[in-house]
């Protein structure tokens, strides 16, 4: 059976992945790649943030962290396992996917106006390394990565015995699902080598902070702009962003600035993962809003499961 994956960001790459390790040949044709896509602006701190719904998450998550975790053993994926706390302003009972991690444990304390925060350790993809690996580990496994627009799904269904619509954002054209919004993200890259744990703090007066760590630096973030579609760096913005992720974690001071990202979240009131109601030959899996880099494995495993009937 031939399979053509839409769609070369962390969702597409690792469907295609499983689809190769299942022994189907599955390939990818994608418009944008690597640095191109959302997926290489994400954090990639693992963290079930804007997807639903609930129960569905929580599964891919567990199964995506558990993957995550067995890949950050190999340094050539880019992936790593850092502790971290996500504060609340006010104390709260175990958030809603608890059960997707095995050790978690509430922390008094932390920056002014927190009551405390939720400790664990969580995998973090440093997404240019690893996009890259996932791309390898296609070819690896017999696959290839070709640089083309799908106009329609007709034509990607004339390539091949099914298709899978990994399309992110641009599931709005293709298949055309009006239920998916961009929810814009901006984040700044820094040098901070001291800055060693995670830190998430949604509640903060300013804004969203995050500052995850990843290999060779700091992600900072961030912004959550439903409907905005720039794709352009804002200055302003960035200096914001900045600015309240040196509230929450002051070793940030001074840190050199090496880069920016803006990436488009795919947001849906729910991820679509099902095969298309009017053909089976066609699976879709999008919609994965600011969690497809932590539902990525779990998803792929589901559709390489509609696909190969296993
Ligand atoms: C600032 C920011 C921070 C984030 N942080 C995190 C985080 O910490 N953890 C986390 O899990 N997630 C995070 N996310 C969310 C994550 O980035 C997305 O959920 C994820 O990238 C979605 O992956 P995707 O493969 O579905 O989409 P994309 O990466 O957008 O890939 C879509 C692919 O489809 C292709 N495509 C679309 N239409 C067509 C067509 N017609 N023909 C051919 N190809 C097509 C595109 O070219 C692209 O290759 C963050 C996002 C942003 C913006």
């Amino acid at each position: 059976m031939r399979v053509l994956v839409v769609g070369a960001g962390v969702v597409g790459l690792s469907c295609a992945v499983r689809l190769r390790e299942a022994g189907v040949a599955a390939d990818v044709v994608a418009d944008a790649a690597g640095a191109a896509t959302t997926s290489a602006a994400a954090a990639a701190l693992w963290y079930p943030y804007r997807a639903h719904p609930p129960e569905r998450v929580t599964g891919w998550a567990a199964s995506t962290r558990e993957e995550l975790e067995r890949l950050s053993a190999d340094a050539t994926t880019g992936v790593v396992l850092r502790d971290g706390v996500e504060y609340v302003r006010q104390p709260t009972g175990e958030p809603w996917w608890a059960s997707a991690v095995p050790r978690l444990a509430w922390r008094g304390g932390g920056p002014a106006g927190c009551a405390g925060g939720w400790a664990f350790r969580a995998p973090v993809a440093d997404t240019g390394r690893y996009l890259d690996w996932l791309a390898a580990r296609l070819g690896d496994l017999g696959g290839s990565l070709r640089h083309e627009r799908m106009r329609s799904v007709a034509q990607a269904r004339a390539e091949a015995d099914a298709v899978v619509l990994a399309t992110g954002v641009g599931a709005r054209e293709l298949p055309g699902d009006p239920a998916v919004t961009p929810v814009r993200g901006q984040v700044v890259r820094v040098r901070a080598p001291s800055v060693r744990q995670w830190v998430l703090d949604e509640g903060h007066p300013a804004g969203l902070v995050y500052v995850v760590p990843r290999i060779d630096d700091v992600v900072c973030g961030g912004v959550d702009e439903p409907g905005a579609e720039s794709p352009e760096v804002d200055a302003q913005t960035a200096r914001r962003i900045l600015a309240r992720c040196i509230d929450v974690v002051p070793e940030l001071a001074g840190a050199q600035v090496t880069g920016h990202a803006v990436g488009l979240r795919p947001y849906r009131p729910s991820v679509r993962l099902e095969r298309d109601p009017s053909d089976p030959g066609v699976v879709h899996c999008y919609g994965h809003g600011g969690a497809g880099v932590t539902l990525s494995w779990g998803c792929a495993d589901e559709v390489t499961d509609l696909i190969t009937g296993r």
